[in-house]
């Protein structure tokens, strides 16, 4: 036996008949390689988009317990599916739900954490009686025993989980893309595939929008020294690589552009400036289990003024925390004005923070084609600017060409680590 891989395929891999069977002859061809193979599944195509829209026909606001019992059910239709198509192919398989694999979750329906993982309940004998396995994407059960689901693009934690647990060599995700790239392909045609890609960086790209490789999967990963391979579930091509920092040979500038458009801006107008305000405001949040991203608080210019904050959250969460913030509101006479229509562009790069300049180049650059931006954030290796949703395609293509991201990369884009 050579030894053990993790293969997971998203939801265009396995969109209808024809990819499952490709997807599981991909699967079956690695097990004849000699490998012990556990394959993780997402819903077919936009299977998980059409059970939101289900749900939101029967009802206003779903009951999230209720809500993780039917989006759980997409992804376990592909395993079963992809199982019958595997037996027909003459190899023994076994699916599993989340819960079967030995998945365990915090209680947060819809966007759960996973706490642990028990390969030994069922995984680790079906691979020693030869089976191939099958896990169920996106989904594990609650330390409630209630199915839970791993928040949009969850099936990546799972696989990266399962590798985790069960010290696969490495954790394959295969997807409708060759692998990552300095830009989403989709709006840059031009953008360059990565061969290898730091956790670092990795991790501000999918926490700033980069969807093809789930946050939590990245953070995870790094965590449990998982090895990741973002690649094609159409061709053999090599994809990226993400590795450690020390395992990486150069440190570009800027390794890639970023955008989501997905945000929403909720800002709080005439807040007591006292001390406790903002952490009060926060834990309203924190509390509502919103995940805030960029925080500006303007310091009033004379004092007796009143303090404004401003946040930015998915646009799902929105009316979550408008709801959560209403206390605060009211009792400080406090005025709430949201924007659901944001959007979010940034640049990622580990040498940045050797490269003064940058965020000049960035805010010149859009102002150069005309886009305002409402507000800014950084981190050591990442420029986020927050511009009107309907601006972060331009955004996007103005930035990739300012930082010259279409060409290969050469000695000079890259400085040695
Ligand atoms: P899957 O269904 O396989 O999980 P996703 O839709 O979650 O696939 O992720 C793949 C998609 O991510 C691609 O089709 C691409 O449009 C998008 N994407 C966004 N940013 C990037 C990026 N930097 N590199 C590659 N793909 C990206
Ligand atoms: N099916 C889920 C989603 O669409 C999980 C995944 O595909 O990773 O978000
Ligand atoms: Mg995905």
């Amino acid at each position: 036996m050579s030894g053990t891989v993790v293969m997971k395929f998203g939801g265009t891999s396995v969109a209808d008949a024809v990819r499952i069977k490709r997807a599981a002859a991909r699967i079956v061809a690695k097990r004849e390689a000699g490998f012990r193979v556990v394959a993780v599944l997402s819903a077919r195509g936009k299977e998980t988009d059409r059970l939101i829209a289900d749900a939101f026909e029967v009802s206003p606001a779903p009951h999230p317990r209720e809500m993780d019992m039917l989006l759980s059910t997409g992804e376990r239709v592909s395993c079963a599916l992809a199982a019958m198509a595997i037996h027909d192919m003459g190899h023994k398989v076994m699916s599993l739900t989340g819960s079967q694999a030995g998945i365990v979750t915090d209680t947060s329906h819809t966007k759960a954490r996973i706490l642990e993982v028990n390969p030994s309940l069922r995984i680790f004998k079906a691979l020693d009686e030869g089976n191939i396995v099958l896990v169920a994407g996106f989904q594990g059960v609650s330390t409630a025993k209630d199915v839970t689901t791993l928040g949009r693009g969850g099936s990546d934690t799972t696989a990266v989980a399962l590798a985790a647990a069960i010290d696969a060599d490495v954790c394959e995700i295969y997807t409708d893309v060759a692998g990552v790239f300095n830009a989403d392909p989709r709006i840059v045609p031009l953008a360059r595939k990565l061969d290898v890609v730091s956790f670092d960086e990795m991790l501000e790209m999918s926490a700033s929008g980069a969807g093809v490789l789930q946050l939590r999967s990245v953070e995870y990963a790094r965590n449990h020294g998982v090895r990741i391979h973002c690649r094609s579930s159409f061709d053999d091509s090599e994809g990226t690589v993400v590795l450690s920092e020390a395992d990486t040979t150069q440190t570009p500038v800027i390794t890639a552009v970023t955008h989501s458009t997905g945000e929403a801006r909720v800002s709080l107008i005439g807040l007591p400036n006292t001390p406790g305000i903002a952490g009060r405001v926060t834990t309203a949040l924190a509390d509502a289990n919103v995940g805030v991203d960029m925080i500006i608080q303007n310091e009033p210019a004379t004092t007796d003024t009143q303090a404004e904050v401003s946040f930015t959250v998915t646009r799902e969460d929105m009316h979550t925390a408008v709801g959560a913030l209403h206390p605060i509101a009211m009792e400080f006479g406090t005025e709430l004005v949201t924007d659901e229509t944001m959007g979010k562009v940034s640049i990622v790069g580990a040498g940045m923070k050797f490269h003064p300049g940058v965020a000049a180049k960035v805010f010149g650059t859009l102002g150069d084609a005309g886009i305002n931006i409402h507000m800014i954030s950084t981190s050591p290796i990442r420029i986020s600017c927050v511009v009107p949703g309907d601006d972060v395609p331009d955004a996007v293509r103005a930035l990739h060409a300012a930082f010259d991201l279409s060409a290969p990369a050469t000695p000079s884009e890259a400085t040695p680590a």
